[in-house]
């Protein structure tokens, strides 16, 4: 494909993160359907070139679990990376509007993105970097498969955006700067697994029922949670923030607090769980795998894939198709 913006019509915008927006556009010299992201880049000629070079990676990968790459271009001041489009969108859409997965598709989710980060260590020695439900795709045909992962460096330097690389799925390792690999991975894949499976962020206040009984609670309704970040905060903190704004915005805004408040709850407070009993012991031993704060203790890709729940997930007898075709 020889890619240029003339040759775009756009369909729908299919959401927007911290670096951009993602719309959904047709290629109208070929009829294809795609999913084209724009970021807004602040770079020099060079590191445009460096970028456009890097991005070349995505176009090399193939595998059932990565997202394929049509390509990227400049088209100033924006990049536009063009991907294949996944008609059912990315795993938080999907929850939030049919609530909580059950947990044999989420064991669907956990061997694909072990599988499409093992494709991207072993094949190209690269790392996801940013695992969360938003990053998780799903298409009619059942495929679940991974998009956003940290091909280009150079990119990541050049987004204009202070909050590019903070996570609300950063592991604890992250949070305290030590550098990034695979198992930081992990522990976003365990934050992501108990968020589809109970429906909800887990680091929220109504996610346990432990020891924040003396805060006051708000509702963590589907439709407020993407784009405000709802921790468990001080009563102090939180009033504060309330007079700030309506919701605390991962965004900007001088909601800062709320996410160096979550930060310092991942570093410092005990990992979160699946609630004991509800989902069966194999899924609880998985997610709490992931979920060692000690990068140390925590498993690697490949002791997962040989954990009881993986091997069981891999023929659960679902049929992911028959199940995309529900919503
Ligand atoms: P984020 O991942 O932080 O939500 P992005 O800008 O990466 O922000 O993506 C915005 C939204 O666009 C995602 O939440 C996802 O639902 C949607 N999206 C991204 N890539 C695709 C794709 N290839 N096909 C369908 N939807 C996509
Ligand atoms: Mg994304």
């Amino acid at each position: 494909f020889d890619l240029k913006n003339d040759d775009f019509t756009n369909l729908q915008e299919l959401g927007q993160g911290n670096g951009g927006s993602v719309m959904k556009v047709q290629h109208v010299p070929t009829g294809t359907i795609m999913a084209k992201k724009i970021v807004l880049i602040d770079a020099k000629p060079a590191e445009r070139k460096k970028i456009l070079l890097e991005l070349q990676i995505m176009h090399d990968c193939d595998s059932p679990y990565i997202i394929s790459s049509y390509g990227a271009y400049l088209a100033e001041p924006n990049i536009c990376i063009c991907m294949e489009f996944m008609d059912k969108g990315s795993f938080d859409g999907i929850y939030k509007r049919i609530g909580a997965i059950d947990i044999k598709v989420v064991g669907k989710v956990a061997v694909a993105v072990l599988e499409g980060l093992r494709y991207l260590y072993d094949v190209h020695r690269i790392i996801h970097r940013d695992i969360k439900p938003s990053n998780i795709l799903c298409n009619s045909a059942g495929d679940i498969k991974l998009c956003d992962f940290g091909v280009s460096g150079e990119l990541i330097n050049s987004i204009a955006n202070t909050f590019v690389g903070t996570s609300i799925y950063m592991s604890p390792e992250r949070i305290q700067g030590a550098t990034y690999s695979v198992k930081s991975d992990i522990w976003s894949l365990g934050i992501t697994l108990l968020e589809l499976s109970v429906g909800q962020f887990p680091f929220s206040d109504s996610f346990s029922d432990s020891d924040d009984s003396d805060l006051e609670r708000e509702p963590n309704t589907p439709s407020n949670h993407r784009d405000s970040l709802q921790v468990p905060m001080s009563a102090t903190s939180k009033r504060r923030a309330r007079r700030r704004s309506k919701g605390v915005s991962l965004h900007g805004g001088g909601m800062t607090m709320s996410i160096i408040e979550l930060m310092h709850q991942i570093v410092n407070e005990p990992s979160p769980r699946l609630p004991s009993g509800k989902f069966g012991q194999d899924p609880e031993d998985f997610v709490n795998a992931c979920l060692q704060k000690d990068p140390d203790a925590r498993s690697t890709p490949a002791q997962l894939f040989e954990m009881a729940w993986i091997l069981y997930s891999r023929q659960n007898g679902v049929d992911m198709r028959a199940w995309a075709d529900t919503f």
